[in-house]
């Protein structure tokens, strides 16, 4: 069967309200921005979710263009990160680097790849800057009261994205009505800081010390690595209204001719048990909340791979144990004997039908569904060939996951007495825990490098301290 995606790959944009033909700006080149995680606290699945949609969307076109150009920003700047720092009681640098540590661990046991860029707003102020200064000499922002204001009324397409009408867009959502503003759909671009602000969230601007709105972050970052012009911007659905309608008056009266991005994706909802995730519910599930039970991350990754990625998913105990199920059933094929067979150096090319099926606007459940005639051939036929396509299938979709083969042996290493009621806990997981604890010790915050190896003992995991810095982990 002969792939033919390039020419027909269909994504739904959601700023035309339907199944488009990708087309890129330049050939065989493929430019994606999506927004990222704002680092105050730990990615709970409906952030993992939309990461682990973006990761399918990447891996997929990388298999298709020669070159794929993707940035994920970090927001480590926001009044949630003042905000949280303050109730912990602890730095805004402590809080974003802790926060983001846990991130990393997270998206790690979920297999998602790095993007090509991951820029933090942090490191970007003085690209905000000029874009705030860009817009104020266009005639599209004014300054009121310390603050930068980005004037919605100089842009005449508002509303496009969400495909509203200025007066709906007010009514129907809480805007923050404020006397600095000359019309309540105004949003900030720079706000002053104010007394009592940690000195790490206070930068330097021509409108006087403060920091920038969470809006422009995005305009300027995708300006810096992509350009005016770009092929798709993409997040979760929750961020069309106003954070990328904002973005896209941003963009568009900055550079004055420029469409911003081609085609926008969003991707559904996460929902527990039927009702909305929400730490006053007490149904907020974090990534590590689960890891902490002994789910795989590949589980988890399959799990929010397993409804199509513009619905609502509705996690549930029951969607868990399918997809490790799934994953069991997928692995069983496999023992130490056949992946000793399987030759070292292999493509990492999907079957041909996955890639079309990913080109149908990312159809998992045709992906899912294909994985399973093929193993079911597998049995039948044991061929060595077909055995080799359907691992380099699992682990293009980053599904392959070792813990699953029965009688597997870990790769040696110095932590290889594992017994085997605790393989199941995530060694990653474990060895970042201490990562960070170190951390803390070297901080001197000796209560925060204290609660870790708590934490880790009500595991069931032992830390010892050994010369040199060094510490090791045992299971209790
Ligand atoms: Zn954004």
């Amino acid at each position: 069967m002969s792939f033919n995606a390039k020419k027909s790959i269909k994504i739904f944009d959601t700023l035309s309200n339907q199944l488009q033909e990708l087309k890129t700006l330049e050939e065989n080149v493929l430019k994606i921005y999506v927004c990222g995680p704002t680092v105050y606290d730990r990615p709970h699945l409906g952030n993992a979710r939309s990461i682990v949609i973006y990761d399918l969307f990447y891996r997929f076109f990388l298999q298709i263009f020669d070159k794929v150009i993707f940035v994920r920003n970090i927001t480590d700047v926001d009044d949630k990160i003042n905000q949280t720092a303050k109730e912990q009681n602890i730095s805004i640098q402590e809080l974003t680097q802790k926060i983001l540590q846990f991130f990393y661990a997270d998206i790690n046991a979920l297999n998602v790849l790095k993007p090509t860029f991951e820029p933090k707003v942090t490191e970007n102020i003085p690209e905000i800057i000029q874009i705030i200064q860009k817009l104020i000499e266009n005639n599209n922002a004014y300054i009121e009261d310390g603050h930068v204001l980005f004037d919605v009324s100089s842009y005449k397409n508002y509303g496009k994205l969400s495909n509203r009408k200025i007066d709906e867009l007010i009514s129907g959502s809480r805007i923050e009505i404020a006397d600095y503003k000359k019309n309540p759909l105004d949003f900030v671009l720079w706000k002053p800081a104010s007394k009592n602000d940690d000195i790490s969230s206070v930068f330097q601007s021509p409108w006087g010390d403060g920091r920038p709105g969470w809006h422009i972050e995005c305009s300027a970052m995708s300006f810096k690595f992509l350009g005016e012009n770009f092929d798709i911007h993409g997040g979760g659905a929750d961020l069309q209204f106003p954070h990328h309608e904002n973005e896209i008056a941003q963009s568009c009266s900055a550079h004055r001719g420029s469409n911003y991005a081609s085609y926008w994706i969003h991707n559904g909802f996460l929902t527990v048990d039927g009702e909305k995730m929400s730490k006053s519910l007490k149904n907020f599930i974090t990534v590590n909340d689960l890891i902490k039970t002994g789910i795989n991350g590949s589980a988890i990754r399959l799990m929010l791979l397993s409804s199509h990625y513009r619905k609502p998913f509705d996690f549930n105990q029951k969607a868990l144990q399918d997809s490790q199920k799934t994953l069991e059933k997928f692995h069983e094929i496999f023992d130490e004997e056949i992946l000793n067979k399987i030759p070292e150096n292999q493509t990492n090319k999907p079957s041909s039908e996955i890639l079309d099926f990913l080109a149908d606007d990312l159809n998992f459940s045709k992906v899912l569904a294909f994985l399973h005639l093929q193993l079911k051939a597998l049995k039948a036929t044991k061929n060595q060939e077909k055995l080799v396509e359907f691992i380099e299938n699992l682990k293009f979709l980053g599904i392959f996951d070792k813990k699953f083969i029965k009688n597997n042996v870990d790769e040696p290493n110095s932590q290889s007495e594992l017994s085997k009621n605790h393989a199941k806990i995530d060694v990653n997981f474990i060895e970042n825990q201490i990562a960070l604890r170190q951390q803390y010790k070297i901080e001197k915050n000796f209560a925060k490098a204290d609660e870790i190896r708590l934490n880790l003992s009500e595991m069931g995991v032992l830390i010892e301290d050994k010369p040199n810095n060094n510490t090791i982990f045992t299971f209790k």
